[in-house]
């Protein structure tokens, strides 16, 4: 089965082998993906070459999405090679790690407004630019965390989450006309670069680990596949959702007082 032959998609967000973009990113080659990577700089550069050369992939852009031209050319640059886009992963997030711990009442006006631009705004700067290249429909897909309840020491990027939760769902409302599905997938903690900056980080693997209905953590393969579903045919009746891949932890009202020690 090649649930995605013939089609093509640009992954955004891969930064090492234990990067989420990452896990779906090798669940879509085996499903015959032909895929272009974007990576932030050139320290990113040198680890995310050698990876999409493991997928065959050919193309690889600099793209800091701070910057709106870098966004653009981005697109542009897919344009040229490609003419067309199937889809597109947006597995970005960013926050000053000194405001990953402690209060949220402590955000400065800085940090909230540059996490802000990198892990919300910025997918919906790359939908417009990818709607332009999907003539006949596509599928976008982003990465969110636990946005409706508070998580200790999440804080701006819980507002930040909550904030792309809601873009998913009007970009869904503009693009549903044009055939081009926006969804998003809620993820389990998963210990990857972007999570170890969150305060307390291990104590919140255990917590999943303990307390989702499934007794234990996801990791970026459960991802993939459920992005690779998300992202197909298979889902082509599906739009303006978030998807939780938490091992049902979202559904717990309270731990079992059994499992607290
Ligand atoms: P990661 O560190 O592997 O990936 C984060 C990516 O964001 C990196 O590739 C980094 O280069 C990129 N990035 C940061 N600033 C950028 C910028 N200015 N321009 C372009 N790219 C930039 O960590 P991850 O956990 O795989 O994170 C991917 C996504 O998954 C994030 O949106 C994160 O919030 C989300 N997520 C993570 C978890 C988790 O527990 N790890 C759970 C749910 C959701």
């Amino acid at each position: 089965m090649s649930l995605l032959k013939d089609k093509k998609g640009l992954i955004m967000g891969v930064a090492n082998e234990r990067s989420i973009a990452w896990g779906i990113s090798k669940k879509l080659a085996n499903e015959g993906a032909e895929l272009a990577f974007t990576y932030v700089g050139e320290s990113l550069k040198k680890r995310v070459i050698p990876l999409a050369d493991s997928l065959g992939s050919k193309l690889t852009i600099d793209c800091n999405v701070e910057n709106e031209q870098q966004i653009k050319d981005t697109f542009e640059n897919i344009k040229q090679k490609w003419g067309n886009i199937d889809f597109v992963v947006h597995s970005v997030a960013f926050s000053d790690k000194s405001e990953l711990s402690g209060e949220y009442l402590g955000t400065s006006r800085h940090n909230f407004l540059n996490s802000m631009l990198i892990s919300c705004f910025s997918f919906t700067e790359v939908a417009r630019e990818a709607a332009d290249l999907m003539k006949k429909g596509g599928s976008l897909l982003t990465l969110t965390y636990e946005s409706t309840r508070v998580i200790p020491n999440y804080n701006v990027m819980g507002v930040c989450k909550s904030a792309l939760e809601t873009s998913t769902k009007y970009l869904a409302r503009d693009l549903g006309k044009k055939g081009i599905r926006v969804n998003a997938i809620s993820a389990g903690p998963i210990k990857t670069l972007a999570a170890s900056a969150i305060g307390d980080a291990k104590f919140l693997y255990k917590w999943n680990e303990d307390h989702s209905l499934l007794k234990r953590n996801v990791n970026i393969e459960d991802v993939g596949n459920s992005a690779l579903y998300l992202l197909s045919d298979l889902a082509a009746g599906v739009t303006g959702e978030i998807h939780y891949v938490d091992a049902g932890y979202n559904k717990v009202g309270m731990p079992d007082p059994k499992n607290i020690s």
